[in-house]
């Protein structure tokens, strides 16, 4: 890709404005024009390669493009995926194919610019699977502890019948006639073309002589399948998990797009959280409120003796330091009891006169 970096070959910076750009194509240009440079083949290249970065770079849309393309090749190397790159969802998809390799930056590149020299014009009928999106609910247990999960989904599989060909077996393929077998088609579109996959061939360059009966010439059918899933503990709801390479297979043996699996937890009669912390109501007798007492409380680890000391108030919160939930990252959570105090409704005579005598007390005190 060196000889693709045009801000290089222009020698301007990636932050250079358009009359930078501009201006340094002008300097450049005149330095190598080939009226300059009788016979020097060398000059001439360079002049060659100056008009087409400036062609690029010149022009804000193109520039774009090529920036976005550039920034995903350096950071991971991934492949683009044309419904990305076309579709305007415009994110650059990491993993996937070599750079240079079938499908990748190259090869797209080509598509973008119309094939401007150096990169081959040469479409590949290889294309990445699509990403499935799917939900799962868990229980409040397997959130906070973390385990496997069975997940029965419908998905887009290699068809078994023809091995993902389309074609029904023994049968054969031709080259189609709509694309030419190039697996794309062009449209044009504000001054520079547009590929796109072909759509009578679903971007295989071949056409099928018989479809297979079972994915009707797809390759692909559905089937209900199972997904190990490993949860990591101290997940949340609304949470997403990426299981790479579980989602549709590749077209002409690229890689599968991946699944992505938003975690749904489900409620717990007796918990509620909040993040790793985890919270808890007690029911505090009205007398042991107030001279203090220890009680017994369910958390996740199981039962834990907590300590009511004395005065304590209705709606405060006892606190179970490290009884929460522990995060994938290790962090750990705390326990939270709310103390609910309870008035009794049924008194027994003498109750009612000690209580009388505790509230007279009361009142005196506080003259
Ligand atoms: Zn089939
Ligand atoms: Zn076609």
């Amino acid at each position: 890709m060196a000889d693709k970096d045009y801000y290089k070959i222009l020698g301007v910076s990636p932050e250079a404005s358009q009359e930078e750009i501009r201006k340094a194509y002008r300097r450049l240009a005149k330095r190598y024009h080939p009226d300059r440079n009788r016979g020097s083949k060398a000059a001439e290249e360079k002049f060659k390669r100056i008009g087409e970065a400036y062609g690029v770079l010149g022009d804000e849309e193109k520039r774009k493009h090529y920036d976005r393309l550039k920034d995903a090749q350096m950071h991971g190397g991934g492949a683009w995926n044309f419904e990305d790159l076309f579709g305007g969802a415009g994110r650059a998809r990491r993993g996937g194919v070599g750079p240079e390799g079938p499908g990748g930056f190259g090869d797209l590149f080509s598509r973008i610019f119309g094939g401007a020299g150096g990169v081959g014009t040469e479409y590949s009928t290889r294309r990445r699977g699509r990403d499935v999106h799917s939900r799962v609910r868990i229980s409040f247990e397997k959130a906070a502890r973390g385990g496997k999960v069975t997940v029965r989904m419908p998905r887009q599989r290699a068809c078994e019948r023809c091995g993902g060909t389309g074609a029904a077996p023994g049968t054969g393929s031709e080259v189609c006639p709509r694309c030419g077998g190039k697996g794309t088609v062009s449209s044009g579109l504000g001054g520079f073309s547009l590929s796109r996959p072909c759509p009578q061939c679903f971007g295989r360059g071949r056409i099928i002589e018989r479809p297979c009966a079972a994915c009707r010439g797809t390759g692909t059918t559905e089937q209900v399948s199972s997904v190990r899933v490993n949860i990591p503990p101290g997940i949340e709801s609304g949470q997403k998990l990426r299981l790479s390479g579980m989602g549709e297979p590749g077209v002409g043996g690229a890689e599968a797009g991946d699944l992505f699996l938003e975690v749904q937890v489900k409620g717990h009669p007796t918990f509620r959280r909040d993040g790793l912390n985890v919270y808890s109501a007690l029911e505090v007798d009205m007398a042991d409120a107030a001279l203090g007492t220890r009680m017994e409380v369910e958390t996740m680890d199981g039962r834990v003796s907590v300590k009511v000391p004395p005065g304590t108030q209705p709606g405060q919160k006892l606190r179970l330091k490290g009884r929460g939930l522990r995060g994938s990252d290790g962090r750990q959570g705390d326990h939270f009891v709310e103390v609910r105090v309870r008035i009794p409704r049924n008194i027994t005579q003498r109750q009612k006169d000690l209580l009388e005598e505790f509230s007279r007390k009361a009142a005196s005190s506080t003259q």
